[in-house]
């Protein structure tokens, strides 16, 4: 802190003596930004960073169809679900179009942890039971029911019904059999662990590109998984927070890679590109029992203004193809960033799908060690070079890089120049 500009010093105080304590800034040198445009983002020096990390402005930064919308919708009519109006009814008709015919009907919230504790209930009152598997590092949101499902933001121990299980990961999986099959019998014998303990299957709650746990985005291996969470008697929930709204390229929703339909699905961050807009998805089937039970209002889930967020950010998508985008960028970025493993031994996995990147860092490849405080170098570095990247995984060692579904070819390569010269400092530090 002591080297910080006296005016981001100040601003670090003043928001220490104000704002609770769980906040955690990004960063050795806290980043001061003041406004952002495209791809690029502002600090209060009037420094210009590439963004490559906010999964949230994922049709840019202050895209004007979307500012127009909320706008006009502002000024138009802003009120909520109780009263008919086109809007809602429009937008959950064309969302429902980009998913499989079985998942028929939407549920409004504002956030990815609303939505997700709204999937859980829904979950547990279908299936009467209460037992959950996640993934070991795992992170659903921030309500009760749902960081109780968290294990990488738990206050303490998991709960007696909830179970997790170490992710599919193709990089360090050493057993016999396929990723797949391995994943699958670790969500069977979970499932058998609660039902022994007592508890009666709920869910398999998986995010469907494993962002927390490292980034493992592989296509067709979760098949076999969700049919042992059914076998088991649970539900399939799909959370598409991170991967949804064609980060990952054409698939559009992560678990389409997979050739699998979830039970219930949810999504939310880039959904409204900045204004709060988030969903939970399901097949009438599995809803119908919690709908006839129990009555559900939420005061800005549904409402006007971040429908029609909503509504302009799907158009923007779909009516620029921004998947395709998505997928042309993501394959520019993905040689590029493979050609730097071979000068630079420290990278020792490059995962990606469409836009969403996971680049281990490894002390050395023979061993696999993570290389955690190397992470920690490159994306200060990368800040310092102005690129904005972060880190995920369990032992914080993976790179997590997110273009905008808008990023140009100039963008990407930026975007590479910056990270070759934050790899390179790094190795020089290290
Ligand atoms: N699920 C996943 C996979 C997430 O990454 C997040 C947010 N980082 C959430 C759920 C919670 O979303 P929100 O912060 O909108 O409540």
């Amino acid at each position: 802190i002591d080297r910080l500009d006296p005016l981001d010093r100040a601003l670090v105080e003043r928001r220490a003596h104000v704002l609770g304590p769980s906040y955690r800034l990004f960063y050795r040198e806290p980043l001061h930004l003041v406004r952002a445009q495209g791809t690029r983002v502002y600090d209060a020096h009037g420094r210009e960073y590439l963004d490559a990390y906010n999964n949230v402005a994922s049709v840019g930064h202050g895209n004007p169809a979307v500012v127009a919308a909320v706008q006009k919708q502002m000024t138009a009519l802003s009120t909520h679900s109780r009263y008919l109006q086109d809007g809602v009814v429009d937008y959950a008709e064309r969302l429902l179009s980009t998913l499989p015919a079985a998942l028929d009907r939407v549920m409004f919230t504002n956030s990815g942890s609303e939505a997700n504790d709204l999937a859980l209930r829904v979950a547990r009152y279908t299936t009467g039971g209460t037992g959950v598997v996640v993934t070991s590092e795992a992170y659903h949101g921030t309500t009760s029911i749902v960081s109780d499902v968290s294990p990488s933001a738990a206050a303490g121990p998991l709960r007696d019904d909830v179970i997790a299980i170490a992710p599919p990961d193709p990089y360090r999986h050493d057993d016999d059999g396929t990723v797949a099959e391995a994943f699958a019998a670790r969500v069977a014998a979970a499932f058998d662990r609660l039902a022994e303990r007592g508890h009666r299957a709920a869910a398999l709650l998986i995010d469907s590109i494993f962002s927390s746990d490292g980034v493992f985005p592989a296509t067709d291996t979760l098949e076999p998984a969700f049919a042992a969470a059914r076998a088991a008697g649970a539900v399939v929930i799909a959370d598409e927070v991170q991967p949804g709204f064609a980060r990952v390229g054409e698939a559009f929703w992560g678990f389409a890679r997979h050739g699998v339909v979830p039970d219930i699905v949810t999504m939310g961050k880039p959904m409204g590109n900045g204004i709060p807009v988030a969903a939970m998805v399901a097949s009438s089937q599995t809803l119908d029992p919690f709908g006839a039970a129990v009555p559900y209002f939420n005061t800005f889930g549904g409402s006007s203004v971040p429908i029609a967020a909503a509504r302009a950010v799907l158009d923007e998508i779909v009516g620029r193809r921004l998947d395709a985008n998505a997928e042309r960028i993501g394959e520019m970025l993905r040689d590029g960033i493979t050609d730097m493993a071979e000068r630079f031994d420290r990278i020792g996995d490059v995962r990606s799908a469409g836009v969403y990147f996971g680049v281990e860092l490894v002390e050395d490849r023979q061993r696999r060690v993570p290389a955690s405080g190397f992470a920690q170098d490159v994306i200060n570095f990368a800040r310092d070079e102005g690129l904005l990247i972060s880190v995920c995984g369990p032992t914080s060692s993976t790179l997590k890089i997110r273009p905008m579904l808008t990023y140009t070819l100039d963008d990407a390569t930026l975007l590479l120049e910056r990270l070759d010269r934050a790899l390179t400092r790094s190795a020089r530090a290290s």
